[in-house]
């Protein structure tokens, strides 16, 4: 606060003088020695440490003309980003109210005010004013990328798809990723009343916005799914794979469960070899154990899962071997076992599995849109290793 009155003092008496000066020019009744009163009930406030007082009167008294525009743009976002929204909502609001002001300034001056309303939580007044900016075309990419945090917060796909298509077009911003998880959020509306055809429609014009959007083809499989396809469901599924291969893990079990619902053990087995050996470390090999347990018994499973840990030191396998081993055919129970199996299970569940790319936010399931750093499509799945304790 205190640094902030030292830095506006010089810029108010300056101010007053200037006002004083001209005031005087004007009335050709030359007293330069003639002081603004104000600044000295400013300056009394300040003695008698008032300092809110003192700041409100200082800004009162800088007189809006075009020589001080910037200063009362520049004050009030000095306000804004020390918190102060209320004095920086104030003085932007006093500038757009003056009629002198230039097109421009006018647009900068709504500008900030928008951002204002947008940091004290008044999403409607932020979105009319950066709307009035859109529609005389001032400031446009700015007003847009407001606009579409606004229209996101509200989750309003329509209008964010509206705005990122403007983005683009007046901008030039690639705005396709966003674009395809806005098509995948109406998609999952739809689906939720269920109006599979209009969801799949949606699910398209994603994947035409971006081919790589893995969400898109995973709701399709599970529209597939749903309708009985179990074969393009599968199909869809193994797809997302070569969209993304750090998807993997959140397909295998779905993957799982269609190749066993064909009927198609032997293809799943075969599909399991494939992904462990291209992408090592990202649970395709726990499900192979479990396929092996299945077919050879548990010993062909151990022997298995022994080798992989030797071969690729992973936490998620030594788990499943301890897994395997705590709890064998023969009633036996190895209580130094389980009690290492306990601690290790313990460990990873209070790491978040998942991590942002961009901010580094930890999260404990997938979400498509980062809670901390609101981009999409940023979120992964951390691969399992010892090197990660
Ligand atoms: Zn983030």
């Amino acid at each position: 606060m205190e640094e902030l009155l030292w830095l506006l003092l010089p810029v108010a008496a300056a101010s007053g003088w200037w006002a004083a000066t001209r005031t005087a020019r004007r009335k050709s009744s030359a007293n330069r020695r003639e002081h603004n009163p104000v600044y000295f009930r400013g300056l009394n406030h300040l003695l008698n440490e008032e300092p809110d007082k003192a700041i409100d009167v200082f800004v009162e008294m800088l007189e809006v003309d075009s020589d001080t525009v910037e200063t009362h743009l520049a004050l009030g976002n000095l306000f804004r980003r020390r918190g102060e929204v209320e004095r920086a909502i104030r003085i932007h609001q006093n500038l757009i109210a003056r009629p002198a002001l230039t097109t421009e300034q006018r647009g900068q001056a709504l500008l900030e005010l928008g951002q204002d309303y947008l940091r004290a939580g008044l999403y409607d007044r932020a979105e009319n004013l950066f709307n009035e900016l859109r529609q005389n075309k001032l400031h446009l990419a700015h007003a847009l990328r407001h606009l579409l945090t606004i229209y996101q917060q509200e989750k309003d796909w329509e209008a964010c798809l509206r705005t990122a298509e403007e983005l683009e077009r007046h901008a030039g911003e690639d705005r396709s990723v966003e674009k395809s998880h806005y098509y995948c959020e109406l998609a999952e509306q739809a689906l939720e009343k269920g109006q599979r055809k209009q969801a799949r429609g949606l699910l398209r014009k994603a994947l035409a916005a971006s081919p790589k959007c893995v969400r898109a083809t995973h709701l399709l499989a599970r529209v597939e799914r749903d309708s009985g396809s179990t074969a393009d469901a599968l199909r869809l599924l193994t797809s997302i794979v070569e969209q993304d291969p750090e998807y993997l893990p959140e397909v295998l079990e779905e993957i799982a469960q269609a190749y066993r619902a064909l009927g198609q053990r032997d293809r799943l087995r075969r599909f399991l070899l494939e992904m462990a050996e291209k992408y090592p470390n990202r649970g395709a090999e726990l499900y192979l154990v479990e396929l092996v347990h299945e077919i050879e018994g548990e010993q062909a499973a151990v022997d298995y899962l022994s080798a992989y840990i030797a071969r690729t030191p992973s936490l998620l396998g030594l788990m499943r071997l301890l897994e395997l081993r705590c709890t064998r055919a023969d009633g036996q129970n190895d209580g130094l076992l389980e009690q290492v199996r306990t601690q290790l299970r313990q460990l990873m569940q209070d790491r978040g599995a998942y991590q942002c790319r961009k901010c580094g936010f930890e999260a404990k399931a997938l979400h498509w849109q980062c809670p901390s750093c609101h981009r999409w499509a940023t979120i992964r799945r951390r691969p399992l290793r010892d090197s990660d304790l």
